[in-house]
């Protein structure tokens, strides 16, 4: 197998294509655009986008919002790729397993097509929901990653160490008296002044500073990370990306790719972004999101006046700051009523979360200068 082969790259900031030349090293991929200098991708610095499927070409993606690309004819170079690399096989697709996969293809497109049908002549979100269970955790994993690559890339991420903390302890506190779950539940903080937050499938919750800044106590935001954590463990994320995006993410879903879903990443970021649930969605994560703070001992009633409708006469201004968030959330004088008498029926001694901390200047950590868009890992 050859280790050079041609290619055409795109340096994401203008749209010409250059002639280039790619070469397999073990490291990663040396990129040398005609007449530009070398430079070299690492393995796991590399997206694939595109080429999982028959006629079409490799696509790989290197860097954050305007990603450098290039473009690869050649089907072989996946296939000696990963024969070179085999400790990265996982990022890239594998064209040796396409016969296997063709077949589930077929069967998946034409599944998927008498679903859609369905979905489209009775709107029947039922068959979502049946779609979402089936789908594997794998799938769901790759593309709650490719959500948080697109909205929470590192660079965007608050990384103030005190509220990283303090956030990390109110989940912990909120996950240890909850049942098992196969996710792993992560919270992302967003360094935008935008009043929002929501969850990725398998257990990625985005939240934006605007949202965090709004909160007058660690129960408060402790409220919303539980309502969102249900969205999640109740697949109702899963269930929206299956019933709005695209097929391809349908076949996707249904054939178990777990090479596709970060190519969707952004299409997905997108039906989250701009998704409401139904109502029934919206109630059993309440319910649900309740009992999980009922469950951590974490007092309720932040959560409850946080998710209290605006009052009538509200000044205008505060309530066009929270409109995305609250709005798509129907508040309404049940929502409460259902809520308080849940929690009448459940008393429990709540215990104090961050007990010390000064709350008021913490959730003002993001976006402080000097303390956010710092590029250590988390
Ligand atoms: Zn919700």
């Amino acid at each position: 197998m050859p280790t050079d082969w041609p290619a055409a790259y795109l340096d994401g900031e203008t749209a010409i294509r250059h002639r280039a030349i790619v070469r397999l090293m073990r490291e990663g991929l040396e990129v040398t655009p005609a007449g530009g200098r070398t430079r070299l991708w690492p393995y796991a610095q590399v997206r694939q986008t595109q080429g999982a499927y028959a006629g079409e070409e490799v696509r790989l993606e290197h860097g954050g919002q305007m990603p450098e690309v290039l473009v690869v004819r050649d089907l072989r170079f996946l296939q000696s790729l990963h024969e070179l690399a085999p400790e990265f096989s996982r990022r890239f697709h594998n064209p040796a397993r396409r016969g296997r996969r063709l077949q589930l293809t077929a069967v998946a497109a034409g599944a998927v097509i008498g679903l859609s049908a369905m979905m489209y002549l009775w709107g029947i979100p039922l068959l979502a929901a049946q779609v979402a269970l089936r789908v594997p955790v794998a799938w769901e994993e790759q593309l709650g990653k490719g959500v948080v690559d697109h909205v929470a890339s590192p660079a965007r991420r608050c990384r103030d160490p005190q509220l990283v903390a303090a956030i990390d302890t109110i989940l912990g506190r909120l996950t240890a008296a909850a049942p098992r779950s196969p996710y792993t539940l992560r919270v992302y903080v967003v360094d935008m002044p935008i009043v929002n937050a929501f969850a990725a499938p398998s257990g990625s919750v985005v939240i934006f500073r605007g949202l965090l800044q709004r909160t007058d106590s660690p129960e408060q935001l402790a409220g919303v990370l539980a309502h969102e954590l249900q969205h999640v463990l109740q697949r109702h994320s899963t269930r929206a990306i299956v019933q709005h995006a695209s097929s391809g993410l349908l076949i996707a879903a249904l054939t178990g790719d777990v090479t596709g879903p970060l190519a969707y990443g952004l299409e997905a970021a997108r039906v989250l972004g701009h998704f409401r649930y139904s109502r029934e969605a919206e109630t059993e994560a309440d319910t649900e999101g309740l009992k999980m703070l009922l469950a951590a001992r974490v007092d309720p009633a932040g959560m409850i006046a946080f998710f209290e409708p605006p009052k009538d006469t509200a000044d205008k201004h505060e309530e066009s700051a929270a409109d995305k968030y609250l709005s798509s959330h129907p508040s309404d004088r049940d929502r409460k009523a259902t809520l308080t008498a849940l929690v009448s029926r459940h008393p429990t001694q709540s215990v104090t979360l961050l007990p010390g901390e000064n709350w008021r200047e913490l959730r003002y950590a993001c976006g402080a200068p000097g303390t956010s868009l710092q590029e250590s890992p988390r």
